[in-house]
C-alpha cells in the first residue's frame, strides 16, 4: 500500500446499485470525523442518498453539486454543515440527474470537481465523493480529481466479474486523464460470515487483489440499514452496533494509510 504525503480525495465507486457506495460514504465520513479529521462529502449522485444520510434535507438544498459543476459556484458557498454527522456536505438532488447531458458540451467536462475542489482542499483533511451508480461523465468527474478509489462490494457470485470494468475504467483514468489516481481498496461489506459463498468469494479476492483487499470487514447490521431513516450515519445513530465498530475501524485503516495515526 502506498503512502501519501496528501493524498485524501477518494472515490467511493462500484458501477452497480446497492452495494454499499452511499453506507460506505456517510460512515466512513462519520468515522474519519469521528477521529479527529475535516471531512467533505460530495455527493454525486443525483438520488442523494448520502445527502439525505447525512441529515441534509435534499429538497431544500440552496446550491447543490449541481451548481458547482455546471454554474461554477464556488463549494465554499455551496456546502453545508451536517451539524450532528460531524462534516460538511456537498449536496445533491435530482437535478444533477440533467448534468451528466449538460456537461458534455462544456470545457474541461472531466476536470469540473477536481478545480471546485481544489479551492477548498485546505479545510479538509478527507475528500469523500460518493458515485452514482455507473462509469458516467460525473463518475469520471470524481475519478479525474482523486487519490484514490475504494470500492465497496458484497461477496457474491457475480462481484468479481463486475469488478473487471471498474479496474479497467481506473486504470484507463489513470493512463490517460489523472496520473494521480490510485485503487486504494475493496471493502467487503455487508458480510455474512455464515455464508460459505461469501467466505470462499472473500478468500478469491484476497488471492486476485491481495492488499488491496481491506482488512476491516463490514458485516450486515440492521442498525446500518435503520440509520438512513434518521437521517444519520450508523456511526452516529448507534455508536456501538456491530455496523458502527466496523466502520470507526475501517476509518482508522484508511487514516492508516495515508500515515495519520488517530488515537
Ligand atoms: P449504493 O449506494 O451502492 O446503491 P447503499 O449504500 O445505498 O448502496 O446500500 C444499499 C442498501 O443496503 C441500503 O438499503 C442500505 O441501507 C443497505 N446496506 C448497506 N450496507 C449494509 C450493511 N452493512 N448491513 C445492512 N444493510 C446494509
Ligand atoms: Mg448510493
Amino acid at each position: 500500500m502506498p503512502t501519501f504525503a496528501m493524498s485524501r480525495i477518494f472515490c467511493i465507486a462500484n458501477q452497480k446499485g446497492g452495494v454499499g457506495k452511499t453506507t460506505t460514504s456517510v460512515n466512513l465520513a462519520a468515522g474519519l470525523a469521528k477521529i479527529g479529521q475535516r471531512v467533505l462529502l460530495v455527493d454525486l449522485d443525483p438520488q442523494g442518498n448520502a445527502t439525505m444520510g447525512s441529515g441534509v434535507d435534499k429538497r431544500n438544498l440552496g446550491t447543490s453539486v449541481y451548481d458547482v459543476l455546471l454554474e461554477a459556484t464556488g463549494i465554499a458557498s455551496a456546502r453545508v454543515r451536517a451539524e450532528r454527522a460531524g462534516y460538511d456536505v456537498l449536496g445533491a438532488n435530482r437535478e444533477l440527474a440533467g448534468a451528466e447531458i449538460e456537461l458534455v458540451n462544456l470545457p474541461q467536462r472531466n476536470e469540473r470537481l477536481g478545480l471546485a475542489l481544489a479551492q477548498v482542499t485546505a479545510d479538509y483533511d478527507f475528500v469523500l465523493v460518493d458515485c452514482p451508480p455507473a462509469l458516467s461523465l460525473l463518475t469520471l468527474n470524481g475519478l479525474c480529481c482523486a487519490h484514490g478509489v475504494i470500492v465497496p462490494m458484497q461477496c457474491e457470485y457475480f462481484a468479481l466479474e463486475g469488478l473487471t470494468d471498474l479496474v479497467n475504467t481506473i486504470k484507463q483514468v489513470h493512463a490517460n486523464l489523472n496520473p494521480g489516481l490510485q485503487l486504494i481498496g475493496l471493502l467487503r461489506v455487508m458480510f455474512d460470515a455464515r455464508i460459505t459463498l461469501q467466505s470462499q468469494v472473500s478468500e478469491q479476492l484476497k488471492m486476485h487483489f491481495g492488499d488491496k483487499v481491506f482488512n476491516t470487514v463490514i458485516p450486515r447490521n440492521v442498525r446500518l440499514a435503520e440509520a438512513p431513516s434518521y437521517g444519520l450515519p450508523g456511526v452516529v445513530f448507534d455508536p456501538s452496533s456491530k455496523g458502527a465498530l466496523a466502520f470507526v475501524e475501517f476509518a482508522r485503516e484508511v487514516a492508516g494509510r495515508v500515515g495519520i495515526h488517530s488515537a
